[in-house]
């Protein structure tokens, strides 16, 4: 098999060769034909985040290196180990990679995001940039057949996490108005799901023309050009006639929260799911006097992916661009993601 590796932190990925693994216990082998390239997969390449006020949380001696990138895992399960009852040898599924410790009260109630102890694939070990990835159970597959492969892969990360994130700020009355902070993939896919969720004012901020261009394709209601627009907090007021009610922040900076909290109508929902990093600061005040809610969400649960598969089944969800690309092109893709080239989504494939 082949791995498009992390070897070093901070180094471009190298490409190695290791022999196939077979599967043991409940394991199933999969050979992947899609793997989506997440913006945090920079993060994980660069080692670290930033929270903020020059502090880092460093990654090293979490991971286990050299590790192949990639939770966004499409593929065909091609032999599993003796206890994988049920296994669907032959099957392309998709791969919920937000595999939690197994043990603790979160992951029992198969709510693995929520474990304090995740070990995910990608984020801890091998990954989605290879041929072949070795996944813990049957019970991580999710069934897409008949769904176009190329417009499914991202659902594993991008849009789980939007999904999630916006079962916690909705619902919506009809005349009030959802804010989606940023336009790459995860807020695209937010705009999208938000859409087959019943929401119909979404205002899209973002500083990239490209970007905002592309949430005009998916429908939003109005967009702002943060670098264009002096006062982004009063742009926001303006255009939702003071009637913003829930954020979905997909960024997750300074000054997105910044504008996201100040925008917000009373008992106003910020939801972030963005990991671009800093500090969050708001006059306290503001908390009770607005009766805000300010919640993080990461990724999702099995469920949520399932959930969101069928809500694409019923054909509401409309697809983000995607553009699929050589597995072998994994280091420039990032590279690519990184100098800020990519509208929508790449999909690595095994199968071009
Ligand atoms: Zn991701
Ligand atoms: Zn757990």
């Amino acid at each position: 098999m082949k791995k498009y590796a992390l070897v070093e932190i901070g180094k471009p990925l190298e490409e190695l060769d290791f022999p196939e693994p077979v599967p043991t216990g409940t394991q199933v082998l999969v050979r992947i034909r899609r793997s989506g390239v997440c913006h945090s997969d920079l993060h994980i390449a660069d080692g670290y985040f930033d929270m903020g006020e020059g502090n880092k949380m460093e990654l090293a001696g979490r991971m286990q290196l050299p590790m192949a990138l990639g939770h966004e895992i499409l593929g065909e399960v091609i032999s599993a180990g003796p206890d994988a009852v049920d296994a669907p040898i032959g099957k392309t599924m998709l791969v919920h990679p937000w595999i939690g410790c197994g043990d603790c009260a979160a992951c029992e109630e198969g709510r693995e995001n929520d474990c304090l102890d995740m070990n995910a694939l990608g984020i801890r070990r091998d990954g989605g940039y290879a041929t072949h990835v070795l996944v813990d159970h049957p019970k991580f597959l999710v069934d897409i057949d008949g769904l176009d492969l190329d417009n499914v892969t991202h659902l594993a990360c991008s849009g789980v996490t939007v999904y999630n994130a916006l079962r916690k700020a909705l619902p919506l009355l009809e005349s009030e108005w959802l804010c989606v902070m940023g336009a790459g993939g995860l807020g695209l896919n937010a705009v999208a799901i938000a859409k087959a969720m019943g929401v119909s004012n979404i205002v899209s901020v973002d500083m990239d023309t490209d970007a905002l261009s592309a949430a005009r394709d998916m429908g939003v209601s109005e967009i702002i050009n943060a670098a264009e627009t002096p006062d982004v907090i009063r742009a926001l007021r303006k255009l939702t006639n003071n009637q913003l009610l829930a954020v979905v922040d997909t960024v997750g900076n300074e000054i997105t929260s910044r504008n996201s909290v100040e925008a917000l109508l009373k008992m106003g929902r910020y939801i972030v799911v963005g990991l671009h990093g800093g500090t969050f600061k708001m006059p306290l005040p503001m908390l009770p006097q607005k009766a805000l809610t300010v919640r993080g969400s990461f990724v999702g649960s099995c469920k949520d992916l399932r959930e969101l598969i069928e809500l694409v089944r019923k054909g509401n969800v409309k697809s983000i661009p995607v553009t699929t690309r050589p597995l072998d092109q994994a280091d420039a893709t990032l590279q690519d993601l990184r100098d800020g080239k990519i509208t929508g989504r790449v999909v690595l494939s095994t199968d071009v």
